[in-house]
């Protein structure tokens, strides 16, 4: 068995106290308009660092992201892709991003550029501090008022009722020792919630304030029912204590219905309710964590993808294993 010695890896710099190896990640769904600008805007803010690598992540694009992808990777031996059979959703693309990045340090973008590239330079410098992970604060959020109260509400319920540690308004724009975001998507969470499972392997974090845009090309990818799933993976991926309120509100309900007469049955029928689907939700995360393959299944790639990622690994010949 090979000995580890346990230290806090010092960062290895480059000039300038710049990290030795950096990859900047863009997951993509349906983003075939600004690719080009992306990669030309990174291109722009990012060559300064030594070996860059522009990973995108296409997750199930329809409209042609991909075919725009290669074109850049032709011209540009710094892009990598790796694209998925379908859409996964933006944090399996995540995952993805994490597991094949080359580089020691990882920033996360986005390809509408919301997060600006130009911003990157102040999170990394932060993380070469001695950190594991500094996420971006969006002080002026440039979106709609749903999202932003919604983001609140749930990261606030998620502290304060579930006690779920989490960085609160800390947002995707991040930049993370890739080894240690390997760890988060290794442990293979029904819910890779990232900003909630880095407070588990205790990561080191800092923040730092950040300019946000607002998005340019066409609607947000994000479905309003995306915060309602969200917020109950959140909840009751990293929480019992839904549970908890729940046997409260049970107990509280007993003396109520049976002192209060017909609104009482009312109130308890509320609760029943209540109580059901709870309980459903954790029995649905129990089954869908011993049914569900893999986070992401990759399609297309110009970097080797381990096999138990890959659509089309050769996996074992039944016929050959039956004789
Ligand atoms: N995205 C993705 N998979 C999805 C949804 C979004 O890879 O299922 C990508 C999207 O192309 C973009 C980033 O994730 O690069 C952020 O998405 P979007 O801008 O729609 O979200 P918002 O900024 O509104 O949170
Ligand atoms: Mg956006």
């Amino acid at each position: 068995m090979t000995a580890v010695r346990a230290a806090i890896p010092r960062p290895r710099t480059g000039d300038e106290g710049r990290p030795a190896s950096l990859t900047a990640f863009i997951p993509c769904f349906n983003e075939a308009g600004q690719v080009d600008e992306v990669h030309a805007t990174i291109d722009a803010e990012l060559s300064g660092y030594p070996d860059l690598e522009i990973l995108f992540v296409d997750d199930g694009s329809t409209d042609g992201t991909l075919d725009k992808v290669k074109a850049l990777s032709a011209k540009d031996p710094r892009v990598r892709y790796v694209s998925f059979s379908r859409n996964f959703g933006l944090e399996a693309a995540h995952g993805a991003g994490f597991r094949y990045a080359s580089g020691e340090w990882v920033v996360q973008l986005d390809a509408d550029l919301q997060s600006p590239p130009a911003e990157a330079p102040k999170l990394i410098a932060k993380a070469l501090e001695g950190y594991d992970v500094v996420y971006g604060i969006r002080r002026e959020r440039n979106d709609p008022l749903f999202r932003r109260l919604g983001s609140a509400v749930q990261q606030r319920l998620a502290q304060r009722l579930f006690g779920v540690d989490l960085v609160y308004g800390s947002s995707v724009f991040r930049v993370v020792r890739a080894s240690v975001a390997r760890r988060a998507v290794d442990l293979r969470l029904a819910t890779p919630y990232f900003v909630a499972t880095m407070p588990l392997l205790g990561a080191r974090w800092a923040t730092v304030d950040v300019a946000h845009r607002r998005r340019q090309d066409g609607g947000s990818r994000w479905a309003v029912w995306r915060l309602f799933t969200h917020s109950a993976e959140l909840f009751f991926g990293f929480s019992l204590r839904p549970l908890m309120w729940l046997y409260l509100a049970v107990a509280c309900a007993v003396p109520v219905v049976i002192a209060a007469g017909s609104v009482g049955v009312v109130a308890g029928e509320v609760v029943l309710l209540g109580a059901v689907g709870v309980l459903a939700a954790y029995v649905h995360r129990l089954v869908r964590g011993s049914v569900r393959p893999a986070l992401f299944y990759v399609r297309e790639a110009n970097i080797p993808i381990a096999p138990q990622d890959s659509l089309y690994a050769a996996g074992p010949v039944v016929r050959e294993a039956a004789r």
